[in-house]
């Protein structure tokens, strides 16, 4: 728990947010403001600030992201025709909230490459 960080009080249940999953390790919810039909943030409950902040010490946390976000991403119906997992990371990343979030993205065709 990072006192100052959004998604830390999202999980906390400080800030309100429309849960999608959430299991020991990991959280998952509705974005605020969807750039697609189904966009949905995935996010562990410890903080971490990118997915780069650490090392070998995360390697099971971040195996269990994703394979929480693929549970997620099949029970929103998403698996068939197909979805965008995202993970901006830092300044250039476009990362605008500090706490790590793989951004699961679906229902409509998205465009390649990013701008
Ligand atoms: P980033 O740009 O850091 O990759 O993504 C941050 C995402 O968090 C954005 O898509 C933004 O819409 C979402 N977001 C920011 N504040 C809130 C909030 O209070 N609640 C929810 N559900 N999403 C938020
Ligand atoms: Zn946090």
């Amino acid at each position: 728990m990072s006192a100052d960080c959004l998604f830390c009080k999202i999980i906390a249940g400080a800030i309100p947010s429309n849960k999608v999953y959430s299991d020991e390790h990991v959280y998952a919810f509705h974005d605020i403001n969807p750039a697609a039909p189904t966009h949905v943030l995935v996010i562990p409950k410890k903080h971490l600030s990118a997915v780069n902040d650490g090392g070998e010490e995360n390697e099971a946390l971040l195996g269990k992201l994703m394979l929480a976000a693929n549970k997620i991403a099949t029970e929103l119906g998403l698996a068939e025709d197909g979805f965008r997992y995202v993970i901006n990371t830092g300044t250039d990343g476009g990362q605008t909230v500090f706490h790590l979030h793989l951004h699961i993205l679906g229902g409509r065709a998205l465009s390649w490459p990013p701008g």
